[in-house]
């Protein structure tokens, strides 16, 4: 756990925030801005700066990630219907947060 890292807070239960599931792994909780009317994120509790810091270790992290990102879709009632899986990788891609994070976006008409 990184001291000044938010989803490291999160992750290691020192904030309050709501997960919809949680193994010893990773932690899925809804975004706080959300951008789809299903919008979950699926976040190791091992500190990951992004995708760039990955090692060969860490490829069973990416593997639960996607499959909790399936169950997730199913419970959420979006399986179906259709959703996004997304990694923003560095600042140029979109990373706001540096510390790994898969976002599950669905739910549109
Ligand atoms: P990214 O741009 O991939 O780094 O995404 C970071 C995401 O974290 C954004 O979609 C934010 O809305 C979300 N976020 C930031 N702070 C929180 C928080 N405290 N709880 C839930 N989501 C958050
Ligand atoms: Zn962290």
């Amino acid at each position: 756990m990184t001291n000044d890292c938010l989803f490291c807070k999160i992750a290691h239960n020192k904030l309050d925030t709501q997960f919809l599931y949680e193994d010893d792994t990773l932690v899925v909780f809804r975004d706080i801005n959300p951008q789809a009317p299903v919008h979950l994120l699926i976040v190791p509790k091992k500190h990951i700066r992004s995708i760039n810091d990955l090692t060969e270790t860490d490829a069973p992290i990416i593997g639960q990630m996607c499959m909790v990102a399936r169950q997730m879709a199913a419970n959420e009632g979006i399986a179906e219907s259709g959703y996004n899986l997304l990694f923003n990788v560095e600042k140029g891609g979109g990373q706001v947060i540096f510390h790994l994070h898969m976002h599950l976006m669905g739910g549109k008409a």
